[in-house]
């Protein structure tokens, strides 16, 4: 039943129910109905997924759509909060469905029991809002950013691992996406999984509450101080929260002026680094690598960032080798000096020093944390921001 509004009537038990939401001042009557109205859909129905279905179920979003083709597991349990020990082997859509449920009957969950593909993704995501990418690997990561910024959709999105998380809104009211910050892929091999590389079992708690306060807000219409244009980085570890600005890259393959990507793309065999119980990486700051290069010792610096990037803002005396390419770059890496790698906020030279240590390299290595965006916030206020 509609009003004069065009948004659904709030029955009785909605008034109850949401009664401390009507009350504040930028959710109000108007607002419950909006959350009631809007349409929100997660990719994947794990780690993440957990807290988003919870809050967003709970706060009275109409309709939740999760996609997801796995069955719970138990190594699942330790960070996947919504499902639970009696639902070991059931597909992990049934089970999300009936944590929503559990919480909120009132909410219409609409379960996807299947793998997103290029096939399938415009099909599914069209009939929501708002899509929330919750997934945990990077062939779907940019499959749902190509979709969304082809269905023009915003996309809400988190990562997590090991003890860090990162979290930001894309492609919504003009801002960046994904790829205006991470233009290709990792190459295959390069990149471990959490099953391989492990994740601290409450880090999906921040970043997911952290995605599902964006949804609100957006669908709320308080979306004036969201995360668009801004990369949250988050380290338990240290409790501490960074924050980048970032911006639409007008050469952006898929958003940009001119895109080369018009199509959707399945990428394929991204299979984890086997080994990584010896992969201690450790970072340098970017105060301590000023403080290294005033010295005049010769190190190696490392900008692994892909070369259309790197050529926007850099630090001087770098060696360019994009990710995708260090595989065949390693010998031109001197082992007998300390070497720094670099990108552009300190994510994909974590997974370059797996992958330089993966193949045998012997020389000490450190991952410049936060990046190049760290360093051009911290110390070289000088340099154009990207
Ligand atoms: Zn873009």
């Amino acid at each position: 039943m509609q009003e004069i509004d065009g948004l659904p009537e709030l029955t009785q038990s909605d008034l109850t129910r949401y009664s401390r939401h009507i009350i504040l001042p930028n959710v109000g009557l108007i607002g419950q109905k909006k959350l009631k109205n809007s349409k929100v859909c997660l990719v994947g129905a794990g780690a993440l997924s957990s807290p988003i279905a919870l809050y967003l179920g709970a706060a009275g979003v109409g309709t939740i759509g999760v996609i997801d083709f796995d069955e719970v597991d138990e190594t699942n349990l330790q960070r996947q909060v919504i499902h639970t020990t009696k639902n070991i082997g059931k597909s992990k859509t049934t089970s999300i469905k009936e944590g929503i449920l559990n919480i909120n009957p009132n909410v219409n969950v609409i379960t996807f029991n299947t793998k997103i593909t290029s096939q399938n993704a415009f099909d599914i995501l069209k009939n929501f809002d708002i899509i929330v990418d919750c997934t945990d690997n990077f062939p779907t990561r940019y499959l749902v950013n190509d979709a969304c910024v082809m269905l023009k959709k915003p996309n809400v999105y988190g990562s997590i691992f090991r003890f860090e998380g990162q979290a930001s809104v894309f492609n919504s009211v003009n801002g960046a996406c994904y790829r205006c910050i991470f233009p290709t892929p990792p190459p295959p091999n390069s990149v471990p999984s959490c099953g391989e590389g492990g994740v601290f079992g409450v880090l999906p708690g921040v970043i997911g509450s952290i995605q599902a306060t964006e949804v609100i807000k957006i669908i709320l219409g308080e979306d004036k101080n969201t995360l668009v244009d801004r990369l949250l980085l988050y380290d338990a570890l240290k409790m501490s929260f960074k924050e980048f600005k970032v911006k639409k890259d007008e050469h952006c393959p898929v958003c940009g002026q001119n895109p080369t990507i018009t199509e959707l793309i399945d990428y394929e065999n991204f299979c984890g680094i086997k080994k990584t119980e010896n992969f201690d990486i450790k970072d340098i700051s970017t105060k301590e690598l000023k403080i290294l290069i005033d010295s005049g010792k010769k190190i190696n610096l490392i900008d692994v960032r892909e070369v259309n990037e790197s050529n926007i803002a850099g630090l001087e005396n770098v060696i360019k080798i994009p990710l995708n390419q260090l595989g065949y770059n390693i010998g031109k890496i001197d082992e007998s000096l300390l070497t720094v790698v670099i990108c552009k906020v300190g994510t994909r030279s974590k997974y370059a020093i797996m992958l330089l240590k993966e193949s045998g390299f012997r020389g000490e290595l450190l991952n410049l944390d936060g990046g190049i965006l760290a360093w051009i916030n911290e110390i070289d206020n000088s340099m154009s921001k990207y």
